[in-house]
């Protein structure tokens, strides 16, 4: 919800609210209150009074006359007629001529509305305006207060139920963490022989690997209060005020040990300290003050201190060092048994039909991370509630992986025919490269239906159990295999388009990192030339050598792609018949499965 301020008001408002009143007062409510007290009478009563020699006191005035009764404080008032000896028969009558018959109402009546009343309207004015100022210096005076505040979300008991269970594979990281829990249970088993737990846990990995989820099945199955605050809240505008949020937290923290206290990206914080020009000094003095604080408590305290990063070598070497956050948990995409694992954890929560067949799923959604697979199980419910059915099926999370890779398929044709039939014949050359490389299936499924990412075509990759190391003749195979699409459109349509060019990146990259990171080429040998810097973001690499080798390597990789461009044209323009026939299947049905691109390749 957006708070809606109100616009303030000028302090000239309140001073005119507080003159109208008063001119209000003095021309409604006076007269008012002066006509209540004369009571009007004809002219005729008037003349009668004055022959019976009633009335006392008379004023004549221009319009009106007033006068007073004998034994009577009534005050009477009549109009003006034209009455010549009006005057002599009141003198005869023996009334008293006055200038004043009407007091304008009591004195203290008039004090009160003339003087008291304005002077109370301006005080209740002056304390209203102040209040308010109060209020709104208040507001600041709090805000100044709350600054150096943590404000870290405190879950108290189990942390929303979330346990070991419900975070599926990554039983390494698991296994490590249950020691945590262990000691959080019995700290005395721990202390008795004299080991003090790690006051720091630094888990690892890239986005989305569920390492949030497993501090807080840490907390859960301790039971025990939980403080988890992001990295970047502790950065302020004012330097010293993240270091007097980290001060509160531990504060705070200390006072409900046994605890945990997670810190999500702490490399917002943690990052080195390398005094550089832009270096941010709010943050270096968060930092110091986290280092402050974790030697500040004993080890068997109670306190843990769980942190995640994407971005461990950001982190300043003092923070990692052991004392501090001594235990490094890798938290790594999931493999073939993790993934299903996790699928199955998520389809618990939706309905899903009994013939669901998790492990192929696992395997066409390789290098999917868990809150992408959690993804996937989503989509594929939507897509059942779209088409109004019950349960999730088969097909539902088949497609719903290629949504969540590749994007929603578009529903307007666009390619022309011309564009359909190169699209058909650059993903066939891919994997019929791959195919004839291997000797095996070298994929799940091709599609040409062209996705919302702007992939115009689609491949799955097949995924045979998880490979851990590449070898020179396998990095080599992919480079022809990512050059195979292209070398299919110059050996089949004569043409080259610019469908190539995330291949060519890739391509190019593979190469470059056999050159420089993986010591394959005769020339340099085993001399690293870069150095990959995120690891778990990207992997982008800095290249470090002189101008000189950069040139040459430049030049090695030109000829290494090139070599194998032209062994993937050769494998293409030997196999032209069965290209044709592959292409053509796939241009007609626009999808192909691993089966029967394989019954096509040997027929
Ligand atoms: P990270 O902190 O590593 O970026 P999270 O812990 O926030 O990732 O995970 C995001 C979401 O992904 C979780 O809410 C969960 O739905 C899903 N997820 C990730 N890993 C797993 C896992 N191992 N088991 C079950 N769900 C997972």
């Amino acid at each position: 919800m957006n708070e809606v301020k109100k616009p303030k008001k000028p302090l000239i408002f309140y001073y005119g609210i507080a003159l109208c009143v008063i001119l209000l007062v003095n021309l409604l409510v006076m007269p008012q209150i002066y006509k209540a007290q004369i009571k009007e009478v004809d002219y005729g009563a008037f003349m009668q009074m004055t022959q019976d020699g009633k009335i006392e006191e008379v004023q004549i005035e221009d319009n009106q006359i007033l006068f007073k009764l004998k034994d009577s404080e009534q005050i009477y008032k009549t109009g003006v007629l034209e009455d010549p000896g009006l005057t002599e028969r009141l003198f005869a009558s023996g009334a008293k001529f006055s200038g004043e018959i009407v007091e304008e109402t009591s004195p203290i009546l008039s004090f009160v509305l003339s003087w008291v009343l304005p002077i109370v309207i301006f005080w209740g004015l002056g304390q209203l305006l102040s209040r308010q100022l109060m209020k709104r210096a208040g507001g600041a005076n709090s805000m100044m207060f709350n600054m150096g505040k943590s404000n870290a979300k405190v879950y108290v008991k189990s942390s929303g139920g979330i346990r070991f269970d419900d975070v599926a594979g990554e039983d390494e990281a698991k296994e490590n963490l249950s020691e945590i829990v262990d000691y959080l249970h019995d700290p005395e088993k721990y202390k008795g022989i004299g080991a003090s737990m790690p006051k720091g846990i630094l888990l690892v990995g890239p986005p989305g690997t569920g390492k949030t989820m497993l501090a807080k099945a840490v907390a859960g199955e301790a039971n025990v209060p939980f403080f988890s605050m992001s990295g970047s809240e502790f950065v302020e505008m004012f330097v010293g005020m993240g270091a007097s949020k980290l001060r509160d937290l531990f504060k705070q923290a200390k006072e409900k040990a046994p605890c945990i206290v997670f810190i999500d990206e702490i490399d917002a914080i943690g990052g080195k300290r390398d005094g550089r020009l832009g270096s941010n000094d709010e943050r270096e003095q968060t930092l110091n003050q986290l280092l402050t604080e974790m030697d500040g408590f004993e080890g068997n305290s109670g306190v843990m201190i769980l942190a995640a990063t994407n971005r461990p070598e950001m982190l300043d070497p003092a923070l990692t060092r052991p004392g501090r956050f001594d235990r490094r948990v890798p938290v790594e995409l999931p493999d073939l048994k993790g993934r299903e694992a996790i699928l199955r954890v998520h389809a618990k929560k939706v309905s899903v039909a009994p013939d669901v067949d998790y492990g192929r799923i696992a395997r066409m959604a390789a290098g999917a991370s868990g809150a992408e697979l959690a993804n996937i199980v989503n989509e594929a419910a939507l897509r059942a509630v779209r088409q109004n059915r019950k349960a999730v099926t088969q097909a539902d999370l088949e497609e719903s992986i290629e949504v969540v890779i590749a994007g929603y398929q578009k529903k307007n044709a666009i390619l022309s025919d011309k564009e359909k039939m190169i699209v058909a014949y650059h993903e066939i050359g891919h994997a019929l490269v791959a195919a004839k490389q291997t000797n095996s299936a070298p994929v799940q499924k091709i599609t040409i239906v062209p996705r919302t990412s702007g992939a115009l075509g689609y491949t799955m990759q097949v995924d045979e159990g998880e490979h851990y190391l590449m070898s020179r003749e396998e990095i080599l195979n992919k480079i022809a295999t990512l050059t195979g699409g292209r070398a299919a459109e110059e050996v089949a349509c004569h043409t080259v388009t610019t469908g190539a060019s995330n291949d060519i990146e890739q391509a190019t990259k593979l190469a470059r990192a056999m050159l420089t990171r993986y010591g394959m080429s005769e020339e340099f040998d085993m001399v690293a030339f870069e150095t990959v810097q995120n690891q778990y973001l990207g992997g982008d690499a800095a290249l470090t050598c002189s101008a000189e080798t950069q040139t040459k390597i430049d030049e090695q990789v030109v000829s290494l792609v090139k070599e194998m461009h032209e062994k993937a044209r050769k494998i293409l323009t030997d196999n032209r018949r069965k290209l044709d026939d592959l292409a053509n299947y796939l241009y007609a049905n626009e999808t192909i499965t691993g089966e029967a691109f394989m019954q096509i390749l040997n027929a």
